[in-house]
């Protein structure tokens, strides 16, 4: 996996007096010429973004984002967190005095990687391109069961650092491209389905005449011993198998009076027991 490096900063102000003020204007200023964008404003105690470990991060790619990255599990500070290109806590109920957050120093590598990265706005697939790219790529993306037709143009590629994440209508042509692939993938989809739907419903019942034949085959067993103990067990009810754990339950309704004789009995008969139980 490709991963980068830059530096995390934590930051603090107090907005009370004119010099404070002054100060985080320029700062404000400043993260703005940088290309941070906007503050990623977080509600709370206040604390959640500016208790980060200021130093070297190392950013991870694969899935980027144009406000947010993630920190790669072996970064030397910050392991696993997601790091803000700019978090700003906001005290809730606080009169806004204090300023505090943290920010990323946007490298020119990063800048580069999310104008090269292209995301799909329906399914989030990402594609690094120099070029501009129409549609998404991906199968399952214009074959999802979930996808409408109308819905066809949030499958528009966009560059992570477009700030307008809205996707345009379909022109005709696009259209007259893009239908008959979503209506071929869509009938592929159907077809896949289709085909698990017909393996599921034959091992379900499959399974089901399995544990039919399991309970009975144990009831036979019971009823067949003779013991008046084994066959009043069945006659009353009070045998139970449960598939889903491949147990048998002997006193789920009554408790068995004497499970000790009980057991003996299940264990010694016609060569024992074949199946696993539990006595209550
Ligand atoms: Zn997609």
């Amino acid at each position: 996996m490709k991963t980068l490096k830059t530096t995390l900063h934590v930051y603090a102000f107090t907005t009370v007096t004119p010099e404070g003020k002054a100060e985080w204007k320029a700062f404000k200023a400043k993260l703005k010429a940088a290309g941070n964008g906007k503050a990623f404003e977080a509600w709370g105690s206040g604390k959640k973004y500016s208790e980060y470990a200021q130093g070297e991060v190392v950013l991870t790619t694969s899935t980027l984002f144009n406000n947010q990255w993630n920190v790669a599990g072996d970064s030397p500070t910050n392991p696993g967190a997601r790091a803000f290109t700019w978090a700003l806590d906001v005290y809730s109920g606080g009169r806004g005095f204090y300023k505090t957050g943290h920010y990323l120093v946007v490298t020119d590598e990063m800048k580069d990687l999310l104008h090269k990265r292209h995301v799909c706005g329906y399914c989030g697939h990402q594609v690094d391109s120099d070029a501009d790219l129409t549609f998404c790529p991906s199968e399952s993306c214009i074959g999802s069961q979930y996808l409408k037709a109308d819905q066809l143009h949030l499958t528009r590629m966009k560059r992570v650092d477009d700030p307008n994440p809205t996707r345009d209508p379909l022109t005709k042509a696009e259209e007259g491209h893009l239908l008959p692939k979503y209506e071929a993938a869509q009938a592929n989809t159907r077809e896949t389905r289709r085909l698990a739907a017909l393996a599921r419903i034959t091992a379900d019942a499959d399974r089901e005449v399995g544990e039919a034949h399991t309970g009975r085959d144990i009831l036979k067993w019971l009823l067949g011993s003779k013991e008046p103990m084994l066959i009043d067990l069945v006659l009353d009810g009070n045998v139970l198998y449960y598939a889903h754990k491949s147990e048998v339950g002997f006193g789920w309704k009554d408790p068995v009076e004497d499970k000790d004789a009980l057991d003996l009995l299940l264990q010694t008969h016609n060569g024992g027991f074949l199946w696993k139980y539990r006595i209550k």
